[in-house]
């Protein structure tokens, strides 16, 4: 939510090549810009199973199904790599689609979805007006918001407010 209003953050190909800026992630601009569509796409299709799991603690297999259809059309596989550190590494890639990110996105996908403890950390934002979903890394599993300074203290500030104005 952006003043007020559902606003897609990712929504065209600078935005996303911002947010990939912010999290360190080296990919020129036109690798983004050229796979742009497939980026959305991906997603969509990942943010449908994550929902599903984060509001009704199971997967539409439909949904999961969609993600396989995804990655069969456009020929992404596994590879294992020797590492110098003796342990191999496991990447992904495609023939059809020059794009690591969007490999690296399928990778991380696969590895929150096929581990219970990562995936049951999944949640969606208590803040009714947010629709981002988030992984609670705390210790006892009580985070309650996408973002402490975001969601966190606007719930609190209109709780105070609530308690002012209608006192019991
Ligand atoms: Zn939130």
């Amino acid at each position: 939510m952006v003043d007020g209003s559902k606003t897609d953050l990712l929504g065209s190909s600078y935005l996303l090549y911002d947010w990939t800026q912010k999290l360190k992630i080296d990919v020129p601009l036109e690798s983004i810009e050229a796979n742009f569509d497939h980026f959305i796409t991906l997603r969509n299709l990942i943010h449908q199973c994550f929902q599903d799991f984060a509001y009704k603690r199971e997967i539409d297999p439909n949904h999961l199904q969609a993600v396989n259809d995804f990655i069969r059309q456009f020929g992404i596989y596994p590879q294992i790599r020797p590492e110098p550190t003796n342990f191999p590494s496991l990447s992904y890639e495609s023939k059809q689609l020059n794009s690591p990110l969007l490999h690296h996105i399928v990778q991380s996908f696969f590895e929150v979805i096929s581990q219970k403890k990562i995936l049951d950390r999944l949640k969606p934002c208590e803040n009714d007006d947010c629709v981002l979903l988030f992984l609670d890394k705390s210790k006892n599993k009580t985070r309650r918001w996408c973002s402490m300074t975001i969601c966190g203290n606007k719930i609190k500030a209109s709780r105070f407010y609530y308690r002012n104005r209608h006192p019991l």
